[in-house]
């Protein structure tokens, strides 16, 4: 089983849902989670892409946390998690603090992290680079995450692209509720570094990290520069199982 974390339709795409799964079935993965960020994309669209992926697309929400500070016009998030979940059916959360304008450790976090807790969903947060000018990059370090992680213990927290090179693996073996994507840096720094993936898995734990990619159409790269860091890595059948689907799968309550 093979579950690609980290993956986006874009709001250009929604009528693509095939090439989408059909792409994600040649690159040999089983499913992908696609990841909306509020108020950019509906919760709405992506459940509606779930129902046309026929068990290949897994859905997150998304809600803006923090809309007063960032001039999007407000929803209450908690609501709107809440609908996402038990109406629409999605699986998880995600944040973007870069791009909705908020710190990781941002106390008012609190209410819709420990929400997401409640509802039993995990919440995948970007960290690491921005791409626009506007998102600081500071509001988005993976450090950040150990005073969130301290914040709502009961919550499953996920640094998406988390960095191998910085404190991730100490955030992951030190937080219960705290666990790594691999997308874009693992194959980025597992490629200059031999061994490097390895390492990282075994400190972490391999029941902490999470196969992703940041797959969308067009980018298969990404998914091959992945895969090459991870089959070249030295790790076990059994942790390679772990971080390529059994994590997701458990995360996520699949059967
Ligand atoms: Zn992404």
């Amino acid at each position: 089983m093979k579950i690609d974390f980290h993956t986006h339709v874009w709001n250009t795409q929604l009528d693509q849902v095939d090439e989408f799964t059909g792409r994600l079935t040649e690159l040999g993965i089983d499913a992908g989670v696609v990841l909306p960020i509020a108020p950019y994309m509906t919760n709405e669209a992506v459940a509606d892409l779930v129902t046309k992926g026929a068990g290949k697309v897994i859905g997150f929400a998304s809600v803006v946390p923090f809309a007063e500070t960032t001039g999007i016009p407000r929803e209450d998030p908690l609501a709107t998690l809440d609908h996402a979940v038990n109406t629409l059916g999605l699986r998880g959360l995600k944040l973007h603090p870069l791009i909705q304008g908020f710190a990781l450790n941002d106390p008012g976090l609190v209410p819709v992290v420990s929400a997401a807790g409640d509802l039993g969903i995990p919440v995948l947060f970007h960290t690491g680079p921005a791409n626009g000018r506007a998102g600081r990059i500071e509001n988005g370090r993976i450090t950040l995450l150990d005073d969130l992680a301290i914040m709502c213990p009961n919550t499953v927290l996920i640094a998406g692209h988390a960095d191998p090179l910085g404190d991730a693996p100490y955030l992951a073996r030190k937080h219960k509720n705290v666990y790594l994507e691999t997308s874009i840096s693992w194959s980025r720094w597992g490629k200059l570094i031999p061994g490097l993936v390895r390492q990282v898995v075994e400190e972490s734990g391999p029941d902490k990290i999470l196969y992703g990619t940041d797959f969308s159409l067009g980018r298969d790269q990404r998914v091959v520069d992945t895969d090459a860091v991870f089959e070249s890595s030295g790790l076990s059948s059994d942790a390679l199982a772990l971080v390529y689907g059994g994590n997701a799968v458990r995360l996520l309550n699949l059967s």
